[in-house]
């Protein structure tokens, strides 16, 4: 990587580390997604039901398949032919009380705040209540000044791109911006910040990572 790229990454990255130790997350820094997934695995015990945010950034590190194979259940709604299936619903219920919670963020603030909307609700809500632990992976990327850029971030870019993913097209599609729509194909239904740890976890991980990961 361009030593200069490297340098900003890496001083972004641990600001917000900073941050976030500040607000009583365990927080730290590390340059690639491949250092990150050996943490995840590190901190998730064999044995214990691990949920899965809605997360291209988890997906990316490939760490799934090495959580099923050591015997960890994997609870994952992405795995079903439908998203609104009875079995999907099932299995983002289940995510809520699971042992260990894995997701990214959208966003964070260089202030220490984690920002997210979400179209169904499970990741959000069990970013903020249910499990007994939970690990957030998040590139550089997703840092942003404070709580407006944090908006405006997810819907300028994380929203447009995963409509893309799933073939949804919402009017900011055909717009090229937000456009604050009143139709049923919305994605932006329940938007939480979480200002401080959330006080019934045991643990409240968040790994940041010098690279662009997910949207
Ligand atoms: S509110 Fe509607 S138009 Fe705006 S980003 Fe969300 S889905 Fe797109």
């Amino acid at each position: 990587m361009d030593p200069v790229m490297q340098w900003y990454m890496e001083d972004r990255g641990k600001r917000a580390v900073e941050a976030l130790k500040k607000r009583e997350f365990n927080a730290l820094y590390v340059e690639t997604q491949l250092q990150a997934k050996e943490i995840v695995l590190q901190e998730i015990p064999p044995g214990v039901t691990v949920g899965i945010g809605g997360s291209v950034t988890i997906r990316g590190m490939k760490v799934l398949d090495d959580l099923r194979a050591r015997g960890n259940k994997v609870i994952d709604h992405w795995v079903t032919a439908s998203l609104f299936s009875e079995e999907n619903f099932q299995l983002r219920r289940a995510q809520q009380t699971c042992d260990v919670f894995l997701s990214s963020t959208n966003a964070i603030t260089l202030e220490g705040q984690l920002v997210n909307i979400d179209g169904g609700g499970n990741r959000v809500n069990a970013l903020g209540f249910g499990p007994q632990k939970a690990i957030v992976v998040a590139g550089v990327n997703k840092i942003v000044p404070d709580l407006e850029s944090a908006l405006r971030r997810i819907r300028e870019i994380t929203v447009p791109l995963n409509c893309r993913r799933i073939n949804s097209s919402p009017p900011c599609i055909a717009a090229g911006k937000c456009v604050d729509c009143r139709v049923p194909l919305r994605v932006c239904r329940i938007t939480t910040i979480i200002e401080w740890k959330p006080p019934f976890f045991s643990d409240y991980l968040i790994v940041i990572v010098g690279e662009n990961l997910g949207y």
